[in-house]
């Protein structure tokens, strides 16, 4: 219920890197109405969505599954979420102007954080370093990451809060012990920050991995336009193409 902007694609992007490196993954969806035990997992996600499946599900949450959360938390599991359920993580959604239904919500108070609704809709790319985290998260510091935000919600940190993700961006996510929180869509195609956090997730069973040297999605991308642009240059016939552009014919 929390995929609208294509969060699963990070649970996506873990499990084949994981994959790769030959690591099994099980990942089960626990979604509404169904109990889950904190024992059997490594990681928790969360992805985003419109505020009425927030709503919805933040009531479902609390009907059991914050308390395993909160447990596997104390475990010292790790869990990740993204906008909406960034959010639901945080100690609370104000919407004071009646945008999505209007309200109070409490959250799950595991992120020391409080959105509140506004009228401006955030939409943007968002290209940085994450800062220099302390924790469990230390290794995940001062790399590159990139993504998208699409959302109605500001969030702040309570006051004196140090940790947030992005340099120069304090509202990008939060981080709170073994608990990190982000706007950012689109987080794991950041490959050193996915490299990062599985070696880190396998640190924490005891675990160690190599690097798979990946190729990242921009790369990606560009091979793909030299492959087009190749296709094109042997098909058409380029030095007309060039006189028309340069005697605009
Ligand atoms: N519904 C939330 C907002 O608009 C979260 C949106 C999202 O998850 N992208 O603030």
């Amino acid at each position: 219920m929390l995929n609208l902007y294509g969060d699963r694609g990070n649970i996506i992007a873990l499990t084949k890197r994981m994959e790769q490196r030959g690591i099994e993954v099980t990942c089960d969806k626990i979604t509404m109405g169904k109990t889950f035990n904190a024992d059997d997992y490594d990681i928790l996600f969360i992805g985003g969505g419109q505020d009425f499946e927030q709503d919805v599900l933040l009531e479902d949450l609390k009907k059991g599954k914050d308390k395993e959360i909160k447990r596997a938390i104390e475990m010292g599991k790790v869990m990740l979420a993204i906008c909406g359920g960034y959010q639901m993580l945080g100690l609370e959604i104000h919407d004071p102007l009646g945008m999505e239904g209007g309200g109070r919500q409490e959250g799950l108070g595991l992120l020391p954080v409080h959105t509140t609704f506004t009228q401006e809709k955030m939409l943007c790319s968002s290209v940085g370093a994450t800062l220099q985290l302390e924790g469990p998260f230390a290794d995940l510091s001062n790399l590159d990451i990139a993504g998208y935000q699409i959302h109605m919600g500001q969030t702040t940190l309570e006051d004196g809060m140090p940790f947030c993700l992005l340099t120069d961006a304090y509202e990008d996510g939060c981080v709170a012990g073994t608990v990190m929180g982000t706007y950012l869509h689109g987080l794991f195609d950041s490959v050193p920050f996915t490299q990062a956090l599985i070696d880190m997730l396998l640190a924490r069973k005891g675990m160690t991995g190599v690097r798979i040297n990946a190729q990242d999605r921009a790369a990606r991308r560009e091979h793909q336009l030299d492959m087009l642009a190749d296709t094109l240059r042997t098909s058409l016939d380029m030095d007309l193409v060039y006189r028309i552009l340069e005697e605009g014919i």
